[in-house]
């Protein structure tokens, strides 16, 4: 099976299996188990920020993430595409009695400093309204087709949050493929934002986990409320032995994922039948359609995986791709040839 629907799916490498049968572990609740102190040092050295936790999920990460900057019966500016607010289950307000405040999404990923400025224009000393206290910026934009924002907006947006006196909190769960399609450093991009998260288990290849970083009090006030959620973890350096190789080793290789994707997409795009902008294409995810008039998107998703080739349908009619540790540029000939015979049959 060519296995294109996330890069969730990815397995861990041979020397992260070994590694997690030779790992040093302590317990992480009392703060004891040294490969995780390791994996939480290295992370913040490398994101350029005071200090970093280890959470189980992206999910958990960005609701603690958030309910450790927001007071109860704040807003959230959150993008409305965003996984915070389409895949989340509503955790902050559920947990946190956040609000979320839903600012429409540009097709780049980015959201407007003047949607963002509609939500201040409410007087702050009149009661009836709830407070604005966190933005959150999703990049690159899962939903917008792994879009990356660029270093001029991050730069802006967090001028914009520091100006309205509230924090900017980065849901990067693929932060290394934004940084490796910009050949810079991820710190680069962490700048610019109070808090990040980003998953260990996508195009990392960890088989588990995300990791918070910030200031230190913000990364305590998160270690509470990890524990408050039951993600206080024990013996988890079996997590983080697998996760340090994730992040000194795997990001270097993401490179290669994003030109499978361009290969992909620039396949995609001379078929007959399907449309696929490949200018869209900054990272590993691709988004195609099927012409209605051959299949519809379902039917033509289980063609392909009677086929061997795995895609997903991420709603309206839009099929996503994503490459990953695992993909060679030869699945990716592989799953067009697929694409294409699937097309060639119905004009018989
Ligand atoms: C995957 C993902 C998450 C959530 O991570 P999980 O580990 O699946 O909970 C959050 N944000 C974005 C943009 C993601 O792609």
């Amino acid at each position: 099976m060519i296995e294109l629907r996330s890069d969730t799916l990815t397995l861990p490498t041979e020397e992260m299996i070994r590694s997690i049968t030779n790992a040093k572990l302590g317990d992480d609740v009392y703060q004891e188990d040294p490969t995780v102190k390791e994996l939480e040092a290295e992370t913040a050295s490398i994101m350029g920020k005071e200090a970093s936790i280890l959470m189980p999920s992206g999910t958990m990460a960005n609701l603690a993430a958030i309910m450790a900057h927001c007071p109860r019966g704040s807003k959230v500016l959150v993008g409305n595409e965003t996984d915070i607010f389409i895949y989340e289950a509503g955790g902050a307000s559920v947990c946190g009695g956040i609000i979320y405040e839903p600012i429409k999404t540009q097709k780049d990923g980015r959201l407007l400093i003047e949607d963002l400025n509609k939500v201040f224009l409410n007087d702050p000393e009149d009661p009836q309204f709830a407070i604005p206290s966190l933005i959150c910026l999703e990049n690159p934009h899962n939903k917008m087709g792994g879009r990356v924002l660029p270093i001029s907006y991050l730069k802006e947006v967090y001028g914009f949050a520091v100006e309205k006196g509230i924090p900017l909190h980065m849901d990067g769960a693929r932060i290394f493929n934004a940084a490796n399609s910009m050949n810079k450093p991820v710190r680069e991009l962490a700048q610019y934002a109070n808090s990040i998260q980003f998953c260990l288990s996508k195009g990392l290849s960890a088989p588990i986990g995300s990791m918070v970083v910030g200031s230190h009090i913000f990364i305590q006030k998160v270690r509470r409320i990890r524990k408050m959620l039951g993600g206080g973890m024990r013996q988890s350096g079996i997590i983080a032995a697998p996760a340090l190789i994730a992040i000194n080793k795997m990001d270097k290789r993401l490179a290669e994922d994003h030109s499978n994707a361009k290969r992909l997409a620039v396949g995609l795009s001379v078929i007959d039948g399907i449309e696929c902008d490949i200018s869209t294409v900054d990272t590993n995810i691709v988004f195609f359609q099927i012409d209605k008039e051959y299949y519809s998107t379902k039917e033509f998703i289980d063609l392909a995986k009677n086929k061997g080739l795995n895609i997903a349908e991420l709603g309206s009619g839009r099929i996503r791709a994503v490459t990953h540790y695992g993909i060679s540029s030869e699945d990716i000939d592989n799953a067009l040839n697929i694409i294409k015979e699937i097309l060639n049959e119905t004009l018989c």
